[in-house]
């Protein structure tokens, strides 16, 4: 099969196109016929050089396709049957994975990260990944849904602990977390606020239920917050900028307020004043991508329509590296998705 490979850590320059063996199933996989894949910050860091990342290595973690084998121990799934797959890969038999908290697992990590991914034609997966898709979600639009919707999912229902009617400052309009986070605070009856660096960006913002955006260039966010809210502040910020944002994060939150972040997508070195965080009893909370139940949870609004999918733009995968320079440039809103 053809994929796009690293065999090096580095710039785009790095991704190769390239053929690689098929893979074959075991009588407990699952083999799919990738369809789309979307591009996730993630692809940038692993390409860059993360640690436990073997060379060479396939890129790509959210991945939506066709079963093109199913293992013989295997029910309930057949040929053709159109599916979106678990980015995620653990052992789904130690305390953790069997309480259904699999990020705890030892072996947990995403696909493309610890494992290789999608960016290539075929992949095979255990028959815990595969999840079917309804006949109205397109490859692309499936493929742009699980790992940001699975992550904001966790950081603000799991973690958070979003109720009614709280206020929620939605970092990123534009990035996919973002994308997914104002969709589910929608859902929980949030305010919501959110920041992009251009005015088309916060329209499209406003059009899946941001109540308030922040040109991040033109304003201090947190000058911004407490205008908007009358001097209050947030219940919560949902975090994956990293050092740019932090302390405009600290200074958004109302007593008691609560930032969840996963990410750090600017760079992960802060600073803060202690004082400030238990004088004002806040709470940091860190999020990594999430549980299965956190996905099918997500997914039943994706699949109801109530949560829309929001597809940039579509490369062929042999056009990988220039998918990667787009996705550097930051213009998009919502998701890159690459088409073996
Ligand atoms: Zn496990």
């Amino acid at each position: 099969m053809k994929a796009i490979r690293i065999h090096e850590f580095g710039g785009p320059e790095v991704l190769r196109y390239e053929d690689v063996p098929d893979p074959r199933p075991r009588k407990d996989q699952v083999l799919v016929r990738i369809r789309a894949c979307a591009l996730n910050h993630l692809d940038l860091w692993v390409r860059g050089g993360i640690p436990g990342v073997k060379l060479p290595h396939i890129l790509g973690s959210d991945i939506a396709g066709e079963i093109a084998e199913v293992g013989e121990y295997l029910t309930g799934f057949h040929e053709g049957q159109r599916v979106l797959l678990a980015p995620m890969h653990f052992c789904n038999h130690c305390e953790y994975c069997a309480a259904g908290s699999q990020t705890l697992c030892r072996e947990f990590t995403v696909l493309g990260n610890g494992v290789d991914g999608g960016n290539c034609e075929l992949i095979v997966v255990p028959a815990v990944n595969v999840i079917p898709i309804p006949e109205h979600l397109s490859f692309d639009e499936a493929a742009s849904v699980p790992l940001v919707f699975l992550t904001a999912w966790h950081m603000l229902v799991d973690r958070a602990r979003i109720r009614h009617g709280q206020t929620v400052l939605v970092l990123g309009a534009g990035s996919g977390v973002g994308i997914a986070a104002i969709q589910i605070a929608k859902l929980f009856h949030a305010r919501i606020i959110t920041t992009a660096g251009d005015e088309k960006k916060l329209a499209k913002a406003a059009a899946l239920g941001a109540d308030f955006g922040i040109n991040h260039y033109q304003h201090k966010i947190s000058q911004e917050v407490r205008r908007i809210t009358n001097k209050e502040g947030v219940d919560i910020v949902v975090e994956h900028v990293g050092e740019a944002t932090w302390g405009e994060s600290m200074k958004s939150l109302k007593p008691g307020g609560t930032i969840v972040t996963c990410g750090a997508t600017t760079g992960p070195n802060i600073a803060f004043d202690l004082r400030f965080l238990f004088a004002r009893q806040l709470s940091f909370l860190g999020s990594y991508m999430g549980t299965m139940g956190d996905l099918h949870q997500a997914l039943k609004f994706v699949f109801d329509g109530t949560f829309k999918t929001v597809v940039d733009r579509a490369f062929p995968l042999a056009e990988t590296r220039a998918a990667h320079e787009y996705m550097q440039s930051s213009q998009m809103f919502g998701k890159i998705v690459l088409n073996p």
